[in-house]
């Protein structure tokens, strides 16, 4: 995204990262079915079989504005989606930044890092590396005469109901204002004034979010989580950007089953995801259905 051009901020940008394949996988022998042979572009590449039950595999090529190998770290990744609409929000913008993909496949990873930021030097992912981008943003001389606050707010959206995580998982009511814009009725914003801060309520929120749980199945991956990031001028709103880790795209396992809760859960994540389009992947040959299906929705050239 150029940020000399304004239009390009009004435009979805789709970026899609491929995760390394894991331990699990390397001793299963999976065969990784994902290339990136290009900026933008990604290959799958199919297993299919023949009338005479040949296997071959068929390419399927696939096109996006980033498009991020397994050797690309969070820092890159972040460059290239997040990093522009930080400045947006000191424009007076509101951002979103949604990771998008089958459960496993480095949305936690690319958002909250591996250790949610609490290790300087472990992983750090899209808030902390926001939030620290947000503290520079803040002291430069073009902004820093403009009276901006920043605050932090986090809350959890499951089976269309909202918890905020900044406040012991308080249900939260969601109202359509008179400008029809969607306000989240007592949710928490906590004032930060630095990137310990911001890491501190990611932790908070976080724990509260693991802590809570009282599903069998792991309530994280079917849920989505939204961290805020707002600056106000006095009391008055200038930006906003919402970083979303959303629940996982897979369908429940459950879904030819009776298993109600799963069917609910599955009708609501899509029912959400229909306007959104972003990705990450998972290479192994036995999750190639799930990435066919995250592939399909987020292809770039679909959007037009
Ligand atoms: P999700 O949130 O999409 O369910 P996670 O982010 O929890 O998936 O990732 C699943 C596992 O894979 C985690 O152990 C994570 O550390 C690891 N992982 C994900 N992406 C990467 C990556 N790009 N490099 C190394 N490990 C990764
Ligand atoms: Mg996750």
């Amino acid at each position: 995204i150029s940020l000399s051009d304004p239009v390009e901020l009004h435009r979805i940008c789709v970026c899609v990262r491929k995760r390394p394949l894991n331990k699990q996988e390397v001793a299963r022998k999976e065969i990784d079915v994902v290339s990136i042979p290009g900026k933008g572009i990604l290959l799958l590449h199919e297993p299919k079989q023949k009338v005479d039950l040949t296997k071959y595999l068929e390419n399927q090529v696939f096109h996006f504005d980033y498009s991020f190998d397994e050797t690309a770290t969070n820092e890159l990744v972040y460059r290239f989606s997040a990093k522009p609409l930080v400045q947006t929000i000191f424009e007076g913008g509101m951002a979103t930044c949604f990771a998008y993909g089958q459960t496993g496949s480095g949305k936690t990873h690319t958002m909250g890092g591996d250790f949610s930021g609490k290790n300087q030097n472990s992983s750090k992912g899209i808030y902390s590396l926001a939030a620290q981008d947000l503290f520079l943003l803040l002291k430069q001389k073009r902004y820093s005469s403009m009276g901006l606050e920043p605050y932090v707010s986090f809350f959890e959206i499951y089976n269309g109901k909202v918890f905020d995580l900044l406040n012991k998982k308080a249900k939260l009511r969601v109202l359509e204002d008179g400008k029809q814009q969607v306000q989240v009725v007592g949710l928490q914003e906590v004032y930060v004034s630095g990137v310990e801060d911001v890491i501190k309520m990611i932790d908070v929120g976080s724990a509260c979010r693991t802590s809570g749980q009282t599903f069998a199945n792991a309530n994280s991956s079917r849920s989505h989580a939204v961290l805020q990031i707002i600056l106000r001028r006095g009391n008055k709103l200038h930006g906003k950007f919402s970083l979303v880790d959303l629940a996982g795209n897979e369908r429940g396992p459950d879904v030819s089953s009776n298993d109600r809760q799963t069917l609910v859960e599955t009708g609501e994540i899509n029912c959400s995801l229909l306007a959104l389009k972003i990705a990450m992947i998972s290479p192994g040959m036995g999750s190639c259905d799930y990435t066919l299906n995250t592939l399909r929705y987020a292809d770039r050239y679909l959007l037009h």
